[in-house]
C-alpha cells in the first residue's frame, strides 16, 4: 500500500493564514510587523529563498524590509547594519541568509543579532533555550517538520527517530525537539558505519543530508513516517532530496514530497516566529 504523502504545501497554506490572523490583530492594537532580511551576495540559490520570504511576508501581512549588499562587504559593514537593524524599534524579527561570502565569519554575524529578533533561531541564546527546554525561537526547518510529523497522526512519544544528520540548523535541533516530544532519538551521519541498520529501526526518520536518494526502500522500516528534508538535483538537474521517494513511498506509512513537503513548512514557520518576535517585544499575548 502506498503511504500517505503529507502535504506540506498545504499545510504552510494553513499556518500563513493564521499567521496573516495574528498580523490583522496586532495591526489593530496598532502593531505592524516587521522582518529585516538581509543578502549578502548574489548566490542564485538564496536569491530565490530570500524572494520566497518576502513574498511570504506579503502573503501574511508582515512587512518587510529587503537589504541586498554587494558580494565584497565586510564583516564590520555587516555587523553594523545588524547594530542597526537591532536598534531600530520597529523591525521584529532579522534574518541574514546564509551562506554568506568566505571573508564574513557565519558565527559572529548570528551572534550579533539580537536573540530577540532572531526568527531563524540559530543564536546561542536560542539554541540553549531549546537544549534546556524554555522559550526561544526554534530554526524554522525542524520547527515546520515537527508540524508536519503531527499532521502524519504518529504521536513521537515512546517511538523510535532517527535523524540523518548532525548540523547545527537542522539536525541537532531535530534532535532536541524529537526528545523533548519523548521520542527515544538516534542522530546518524557521515561517520555512522552502517546507516541502513540504523534507519530500518526508526518509526520517525528524519534525512536532513544533502545526498540525492540517499534512502532507499530497504532502509526504511515498513510503516515509519519519513521526512525529506533534503534539497538536491537528481542526474538530470530535476529537483529531490534524500529519500528515494518512488520507492520509499510503497514501504513508509507517511512520506513528504521534495518539492512541496518541508521547504514551504520552513517559510511558513519563518513567518509564525515573526509575529511571535512582534508579541514577545512587546509583551502582547494574542491567545
Ligand atoms: P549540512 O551539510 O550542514 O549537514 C549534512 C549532514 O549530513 C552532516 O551532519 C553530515 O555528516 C551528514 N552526512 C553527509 N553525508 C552522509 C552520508 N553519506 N550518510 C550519513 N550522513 C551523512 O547540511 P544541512 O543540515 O544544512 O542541510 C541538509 C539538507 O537539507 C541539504 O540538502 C539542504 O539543502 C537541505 N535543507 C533544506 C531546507 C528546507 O527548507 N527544505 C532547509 C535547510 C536545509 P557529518 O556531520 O559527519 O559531516
Amino acid at each position: 500500500m502506498s503511504a500517505q504523502i503529507l502535504d506540506g504545501k498545504a499545510l504552510a497554506a494553513e499556518i500563513r493564514s493564521e499567521v496573516k490572523t495574528q498580523v490583522a490583530a496586532l495591526a489593530e492594537k496598532g502593531v505592524s510587523t516587521a522582518l529585516a532580511v538581509i543578502l549578502v551576495g548574489d548566490d542564485s540559490a538564496s536569491q530565490v529563498y530570500v524572494r520566497n520570504k518576502i513574498k511570504a511576508c506579503a502573503d501574511t501581512g508582515i512587512r518587510s524590509l529587503e537589504f541586498r549588499m554587494p558580494a565584497e562587504t565586510t564583516q564590520q559593514q555587516l555587523l553594523a547594519k545588524i547594530a542597526e537593524l537591532n536598534a531600530d524599534e520597529s523591525v521584529d524579527g532579522i534574518l541574514v541568509q546564509l551562506p554568506l561570502p568566505k571573508q564574513i565569519n557565519a558565527d559572529a554575524v548570528i551572534a550579533a543579532i539580537d536573540p530577540a529578533k532572531d526568527v531563524d533561531g540559530f543564536h546561542v541564546a536560542n539554541a540553549g533555550a531549546l537544549i534546556t527546554g524554555k522559550q526561544g525561537f526554534v530554526p524554522c526547518t525542524p520547527f515546520g517538520v515537527m508540524r508536519l510529523i503531527e499532521k502524519s497522526g504518529v504521536n513521537p512519544r515512546g517511538k523510535s527517530a532517527v535523524i540523518v544528520g548532525r548540523s547545527n540548523i537542522v539536525g541537532k535541533p531535530m534532535a532536541l525537539l524529537l526528545l523533548a516530544a519523548d521520542a527515544t532519538v538516534t542522530v546518524a551521519h557521515s561517520r555512522t558505519p552502517d546507516l541502513s541498520a540504523v534507519t530500518r529501526n526508526a518509526d520517525i526518520l528524519v534525512a536532513a543530508v544533502g545526498r540525492a536518494k540517499l534512502i532507499k526502500a530497504d532502509m526504511v522500516k515498513p510503516g515509519a513516517v519519513v521526512i525529506d528534508v533534503g534539497m538536491n538535483r537528481d542526474e538530470n538537474g530535476k529537483l529531490c532530496g534524500d529519500v528515494d521517494f518512488a520507492e520509499v513511498k510503497e514501504i513508509a506509512g507517511s512520506i513528504t514530497p521534495v518539492p512541496g513537503g518541508v521547504g514551504p513548512m520552513t517559510i511558513a514557520m519563518l513567518m509564525q516566529n515573526t509575529v511571535l518576535a512582534a508579541q514577545m517585544r512587546r509583551g502582547i499575548s494574542l491567545s
